[in-house]
């Protein structure tokens, strides 16, 4: 390993797989959420609120080419990218019927500029039929499936009205990785009925699950959610900033040095957000969280290893 490894950043893999700077560019394709429509359950996870991950320019009132092309527009002009990763964002991308998603997928990646697809999705939404037709397209280009594991404990995905246990997320990760495609996980730390000590032991399971790619996202207060509603109630500890980069550190430690890290804490628009209110930018925070790491002779994956019990929560 070398001397300077801190983690491994999802910009390092980009620039590997594509040669050149690539940025992702969300759009909403009109999908809604099997959680929120009543198939599985209405009023959705109890931390969500649609508004708070959706970037302004992706709106299912323009159709997906309108806004892949803004968006591109709009990240030529502040970065210097030059390749683009359509990320279906918003609710389940993947909660249609195959033919649609076909259509839908074909479409964006006819785009000259586009080089791959990123399809953000609940572990209960996609079947072998869609995962063949995603690895049919990915003969061709690069294609991600992004899932929200957001707890590996089953008594959390019931507080938090997932709707799926985690030998749902377990399985279509599996699948999802038999099949060649890249798999990016969605991890929330924070929730108030786990331990630190069991937000670390779910890195273990994170190892164990093989996930290529992980969000690691702090416990966001969204206004206009049951959560918020819950908060008011009776307010909860939620981690701050300087709580956060322990926390964090000591769960990059024990996850595997090859998982890619794609974000080490969460973002929410200021007027919705309830709490925490850390006043920092994102370079400060990452800037923050680095040198504390240098500071402690700290890196991914230092403390790896996989106990009994993440083994077995993952072979169910
Ligand atoms: S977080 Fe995702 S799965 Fe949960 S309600 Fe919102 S869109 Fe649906």
């Amino acid at each position: 390993m070398k001397p300077n490894f801190l983690y491994n950043p999802y910009g390092k893999f980009l620039q590997e797989k594509f040669g050149a700077r690539v940025h992702k560019v969300s759009v909403h394709a009109g999908f809604t959420c099997p959680n929120r429509d009543g198939t599985v359950a209405r009023g959705g996870c109890t931390y969500c609120n649609i508004v708070s991950f959706t970037p302004e320019n992706a709106r299912p009132k323009y159709s997906v080419r309108d806004q892949i092309d803004a968006g591109i527009a709009f990240v030529k002009k502040r970065f210097e990218a030059k390749k683009f990763i359509v990320y279906f964002q918003p609710y389940s991308n993947t909660y249609a019927p195959v033919k649609h998603l076909e259509a839908l997928y074909s479409d964006a990646l006819s785009h000259p500029e586009v080089v791959g697809l990123s399809i953000g999705t609940r572990p209960d939404c996609i079947d072998d039929e869609k995962l063949a037709m995603l690895a049919d397209l990915a003969r061709e280009t690069f294609i991600g499936l992004e899932y929200g594991i957001e707890s590996v404990y089953d008594e959390t995905l019931q507080l938090i009205n997932r709707g799926h246990d985690f030998a749902c997320t377990a399985r279509a990760i599996r699948r999802t990785r038999e099949l060649g495609l890249q798999v990016t996980g969605h991890t929330i730390l924070g929730f108030p009925n786990e331990t630190e000590e069991q937000m670390l032991v779910s890195a273990d399971v994170i190892n164990a699950l093989g996930v290529d790619v992980l969000k690691i996202h702090n416990l966001h207060i969204v206004r206009h959610t049951e959560l918020a509603r819950q908060y008011a109630a009776q307010p909860f500890r939620v981690f701050s900033f300087e709580e956060w980069k322990d926390l964090v550190i000591r769960y990059l430690e024990r996850l595997a040095p090859d998982i890619i890290i794609e974000r080490l804490y969460g973002e929410a628009p200021r007027d919705l957000l309830i709490a925490p209110h850390w006043n920092l930018s994102k370079a400060e925070i990452i800037q923050e969280i680095e040198s504390e790491m240098r500071r402690r002779g700290a890196r991914q994956g230092r403390l790896v290893h996989a106990p009994a019990e993440a083994r077995r929560v993952t072979a169910e």
